[in-house]
């Protein structure tokens, strides 16, 4: 990843695999020190956790085939980089942090002859189209852009098309300005935690101008129909984080 990406990780990175479930749960608590609560959060919605210099896999849970196994790796240690370069978890879009480890991920498959980014981006155009209620009010960057707030997002939409979506958000981006210069926005949480400054320094528009451009392109690229609804209203931030 370091090679082919340019994305640096750690030293030293611990990977655990924990056999299911329950496993998983104990080991968040026992080996990441996550809180009781949101590991059991955690492992009811997520396979797999990247956290600053480890890895955390459920091993046990069902239709994991070799290769979903290797994007899971790729996805989570891009988190790991994500993190080791912003300075601290839960920083930047995490949108734009869960987009950038799937295509990290569909792009190590790409190299490794599993799968291909093309194919990746047309089942992710279906499976968007499939959801009509993953855009009602729009994108709603603005709030989907904390960990709670994405966590929300895709408890409510299922995790697929809400990945799918996150995924062609990063690629677009990826595709206008470059791997670097995202890598270069998670970089800048090292010195400044403004997200809004941060995200404009980076690309060079506010989150709400990307928003409009993420979906006119949508429209054009998905077929879909997004109707200019306003966005949704500030949430409060009770739930838990999706590293
Ligand atoms: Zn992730």
């Amino acid at each position: 990843m370091t090679k082919n990406f340019g994305l640096v990780l750690p030293d030293r990175v611990t990977v655990y695999v924990y056999a299911g479930r329950r496993p998983f749960e104990r080991g968040l608590i026992q080996d990441a020190r996550v809180s009781p609560v949101l590991a059991a959060k955690l492992s009811d919605i997520a396979i797999g956790v990247g956290l600053r210099g480890q890895i955390l896999l459920n091993e046990g849970a069902p239709a994991q085939t070799g290769r979903e196994q290797l994007r899971l790796i790729a996805h989570e240690l891009t988190h790991v980089s994500q993190i080791d370069l912003a300075g601290g978890e839960g920083r930047g879009e995490q949108w734009l942090a869960e987009g950038m480890a799937e295509w990290v991920a569909f792009s190590t498959l790409e190299r490794l002859g599993l799968d291909t980014l093309s194919s990746r981006r047309l089942a992710a155009a279906s499976g968007i189209r499939n959801h009509a209620s993953l855009l009602q009010g729009g994108l709603a960057l603005e709030a989907h852009g904390t960990p709670p707030g994405f966590t929300r997002w895709h408890v409510r939409d299922g995790s697929l098309p809400t990945y799918q979506l996150a995924f062609l958000m990063a690629d677009h981006l990826i595709a206008r300005q470059g791997l670097d210069t995202v890598r270069a926005y998670f970089a800048s949480f090292a010195q400044s935690s403004d997200r809004h400054a941060n995200f404009r320094r980076a690309f060079g528009e506010s989150i709400t101008e990307f928003e409009s451009g993420m979906l006119a392109h949508l429209n054009v690229t998905a077929g879909l129909l997004v109707p200019g609804a306003p966005a949704e209203a500030a949430l409060a931030i009770t739930g838990p984080s999706v590293p």
